[in-house]
C-alpha cells in the first residue's frame, strides 16, 4: 500500500504514515465524482445548505481536537489554530448567507414578449489543490462554495496538512455530502498531477508560484477554469505623521504571525526618514516580546517552520542581506533542533538589491528599508513580481487612499495588515495568481453564466 508519512515539524517525530492515492485511485474518484455531480447539482440548494450549515456544527464541536491535529502537523502555535477555526465560522456564514442570492437565475430584459435570464450552472468536477499554511481557510475558501454552487469537489489537501485535509472531507460526508461527491486525495505532488490529468472542469489552486506555473502549463490548451492563488512579497509603508510604536506592534504581528508563513505577511516594510529610528526601536521591541516555543502551549507566538527545506530559504536570504551590508537587528539563525525552527528576524539598512526585499521569504523574517518619501515609497513597493496585498500607515485618510490607489495589489490596507475578510475578493496581480476567491464574487467563480433568451410564441 502506498503511505504518506506524516511527521511533526515541531519535534521531526513522525505523526503517522496515511494511506495514500495513487493514479489509479485518483483516477477512480474523479470518475465517481463525475457521475455523482448531476444528482447533487439538481438538489434544491437549501439541501446542500443544510449539509453546510451541520459541517459548521461538527467544527464547532470538534474545535479543540481538530486546533491540535492542526498544530501538530503545521507547528502552527495552537491559539492561531483555534483562530483559524473560529474565523472559518464566519466565512461558513457568509457564504450561507449569500449563497441562494449568489446563484440565483436573474431576469435582466423583460420586454415586448422577449425574456433575457442569466442562470448559473455548476461548472461540474472541480479540482482542489491547496496549501498547508492555513489549511482550513485556503481548503474551505474553495470547498464550500464550490459544493453549494452545485459541483463536485476533487481536494488535494497540502502532504504537510494530510491529516486536516482528511477531517475536512470527513466532517462533510458526516453532515450529509455524498462521498463521491467530495473526494479527499492524500498525497504529494504526484497526487497533485495525477489529478491534473483527469476530466475536470476547473483547477483552484492555493501555493507557490513555481507549482502555479507547473499547473497552468499542465492544463494548458484545455480550456478549463483555471485560478491560481500564489505567494506574495507584501509591502507596509509607514508615513511620518504615523505613531511609530502603534506602527510598529501592528507590523510586527503582520510579519511574524503564523510564523511569517501567511501568503499576506508583511514581507517589506518601508519608513519615511523622519521617523526610521523611532520605528526601528519599537519594532525590535515588539519582536523581542514575541515568545517561541512548544506550539502546542498557550503562550507561544512563534512556532515552528512546516517545511524543513524552508529553512534554507531563510539561511540564503539571511546571508544574503549581511553579506549585502544589511544591520541584523534581532536574530539571524535557525533555533535549536530538532524540528525546524528559525529565529524571528528583523533588517534594516536593506535595499532591493538583497533577496530578502525581492524574494516571498515565507518566515519569521524581515527587511526595514528608510524612505525619502513618498514617492520613493510608491516606487519601491510596486518594485516587485507580486502584488498580493499592500499596506499604509498614517492618520491621513486621504493620503492613504492616494498612495494605495497606486500600488499594484489585490488589497490594500489602511492602519492594518495581513487581514482576509470573507465579505471582500482575495486576489492577487503579476505572480501573485489569476482569479479570486471569497466575496460573492468567490462564489459566483464556481458557476458558468447561462444566457437564456426566450421568446413567448
Ligand atoms: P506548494 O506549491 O509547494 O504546494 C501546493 C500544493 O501543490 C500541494 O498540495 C502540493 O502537493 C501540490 N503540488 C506540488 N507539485 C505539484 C504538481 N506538479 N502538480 C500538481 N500539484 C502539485 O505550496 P505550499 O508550500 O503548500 O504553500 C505555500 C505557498 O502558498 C506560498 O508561496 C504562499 O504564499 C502561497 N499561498 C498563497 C495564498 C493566497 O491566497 N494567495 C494562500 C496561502 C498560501
Amino acid at each position: 500500500m502506498t503511505t504518506l508519512a506524516v511527521h511533526n515539524p515541531a519535534t521531526g517525530a513522525k505523526i503517522t504514515d496515511l494511506p495514500a492515492d495513487t493514479a489509479a485511485s485518483v483516477a477512480d474518484k474523479a470518475a465517481k465524482a463525475r457521475a455523482a455531480q448531476p444528482a447533487w447539482a439538481s438538489m434544491p440548494i437549501a439541501q446542500r445548505m443544510a449539509c453546510i450549515a451541520k459541517f459548521r456544527e461538527g467544527v464547532v464541536r470538534e474545535l479543540e481536537s481538530l486546533a491540535t491535529t492542526m498544530t501538530r502537523e503545521t507547528g502552527k502555535p495552537i491559539k492561531m489554530s483555534r483562530n483559524e477555526l473560529n474565523g472559518l465560522l464566519g466565512r461558513i456564514d457568509f457564504f450561507l448567507q449569500q449563497a441562494q442570492a449568489a446563484t440565483a437565475t436573474e431576469t435582466v430584459f423583460d420586454e415586448g414578449g422577449m425574456t433575457e435570464q442569466i442562470q448559473r450552472t455548476p461548472l461540474g468536477v472541480v479540482a482542489n489543490i491547496s496549501a498547508w499554511n492555513y489549511p482550513w481557510f485556503v481548503g474551505c475558501n474553495v470547498i464550500l462554495p464550490a459544493l453549494l454552487t452545485g459541483n463536485a469537489v476533487l481536494y488535494k489537501p497540502s502532504e504537510y496538512a494530510a491529516m486536516t485535509g482528511l477531517a475536512i472531507a470527513r466532517l462533510l460526508h458526516e453532515a450529509g455530502v455524498p462521498q463521491d461527491v467530495m473526494a479527499c486525495l492524500v498525497g504529494t505532488g504526484e497526487v497533485g498531477s495525477a489529478l491534473l490529468a483527469q476530466d475536470i472542469d476547473g483547477v483552484f489552486f492555493t501555493g507557490s508560484v513555481a507549482t502555479g506555473r507547473k499547473i497552468a502549463q499542465a492544463v494548458g490548451g484545455r480550456f478549463i477554469k483555471l485560478q491560481l492563488e500564489l505567494g506574495g512579497k507584501d509591502p507596509s509603508y509607514v508615513c511620518e505623521d504615523a505613531d511609530p510604536k502603534a506602527a510598529a506592534e501592528s507590523l510586527a504581528d503582520g510579519a511574524m504571525y503564523n510564523t511569517g508563513q501567511s501568503c499576506c505577511s508583511v514581507e517589506r516594510i518601508y519608513v519615511h526618514e523622519k521617523i526610521h529610528d523611532a520605528f526601528v526601536a519599537a519594532f525590535v521591541e515588539a519582536v523581542k516580546g514575541l515568545q517561541a516555543g512548544d506550539p502546542m502551549s498557550d503562550s507561544t507566538y512563534i512556532g515552528a517552520i512546516t517545511r524543513g527545506p524552508q529553512l534554507d530559504v531563510l539561511d540564503a536570504q539571511v546571508a544574503d542581506a549581511r553579506a549585502k551590508g544589511a544591520t541584523l537587528l534581532v536574530g539571524g539563525q535557525r533555533g535549536p533542533g530538532p524540528g525546524n525552527w528559525y529565529q524571528a528576524t528583523v533588517f534594516s539598512n536593506v535595499n532591493h538589491g538583497m533577496e530578502l526585499m525581492k524574494e516571498e521569504s515565507f518566515g519569521p523574517l524581515i527587511g526595514i528599508q528608510k524612505v525619502s518619501g513618498d514617492a520613493q515609497a510608491v516606487q519601491l513597493m510596486n518594485d516587485t513580481r507580486y502584488g498580493l496585498t499592500a499596506g499604509v500607515y498614517t492618520p491621513d485618510g486621504q493620503r492613504a487612499r492616494a498612495l494605495l490607489a497606486q500600488v499594484k495589489a489585490g488589497s490594500v490596507y489602511w492602519n492594518c495588515c495581513d487581514r482576509v475578510s470573507p465579505r471582500l475578493p482575495w486576489s492577487g496581480v503579476g505572480d501573485s495568481g489569476v482569479g479570486l476567491t471569497l466575496s460573492v464574487d468567490g462564489i459566483e467563480t464556481f458557476t458558468r453564466p447561462k444566457a437564456w433568451h426566450l421568446r413567448a410564441a
